[in-house]
């Protein structure tokens, strides 16, 4: 069980940002360790990376649909980083804004030598949505270690939510490829521990 009191790990307190890039020429030099954060918009992504890193503020929450067509670097040290990919899901943006934000995440998933892992988060009440599906496959492409982050875990009852990670987890597991499916939640701080861990073997902490 975790405990909503325990100390942070220092080691994401010191998450700063360091660029948002709307093209690949901008994004920072691919050298080291990145692990990038993928979800449906109104997921949980930035809740959940504000969690990880202990601040309230580092990703932007509720952001309106033209900032999230971006890719957004917070290093960790001089070597590491998170990434905040562009959310999808917004009713009201047009086909072009769509295709340029396909673009943008293909590119990078692509491209990015110094990508490690790839975390999918997911609302519980709603997962592996065509969104989801679409990103596991790609990850399964690029052969990329995943995480699917079942989040808002608080909003149903313990044993609702380990019948939904066990679901999942079965789901995924049918498609092979290193797929792993943890329970969280920003509210209660549920899987910040286990997450941590993954985080700290793919960066080489
Ligand atoms: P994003 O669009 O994926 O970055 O989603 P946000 O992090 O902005 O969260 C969308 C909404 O869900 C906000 O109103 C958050 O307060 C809420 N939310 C996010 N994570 C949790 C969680 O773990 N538990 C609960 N109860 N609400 C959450």
């Amino acid at each position: 069980m975790n405990n909503p009191e325990s100390p942070g790990n220092p080691f994401y307190q010191r998450a700063c940002f360091v660029t948002a890039a709307a093209k690949p020429d901008r994004m920072p030099p691919d050298r080291g360790r990145e692990v990038a954060f993928a979800g449906r918009s109104n997921a949980g992504k930035s809740s959940a990376i504000n969690t990880l890193c202990h601040r309230k503020q580092l990703a932007r929450t509720s952001k309106t649909p033209g900032r999230t067509q971006q890719v957004v670097f917070f290093a960790l040290d001089e070597t590491r980083r998170l990434v905040d990919l562009p959310g999808y899901g917004y009713a009201k943006v047009s086909v072009a804004v769509k295709l340029q934000w396909q673009r943008l995440l293909m590119a990078y998933l692509e491209q990015r030598q110094s990508l490690t892992g790839l975390v999918v988060v997911m609302d519980i009440r709603h997962p592996l949505t065509a969104f989801d599906q679409q990103m596991l496959a790609w990850g399964q492409r690029m052969e990329l270690e995943m995480l699917l982050l079942l989040t808002k875990s608080d909003k149903l009852k313990r044993g609702a939510a380990h019948t939904e990670l066990d679901r999942v987890t079965k789901t995924v597991a049918t498609a092979g490829g290193q797929v792993q499916v943890e329970l969280f939640s920003a509210r209660t701080r549920l899987g910040i521990e286990p997450v941590h861990r993954l985080l700290d073997r793919w960066l080489g902490v």
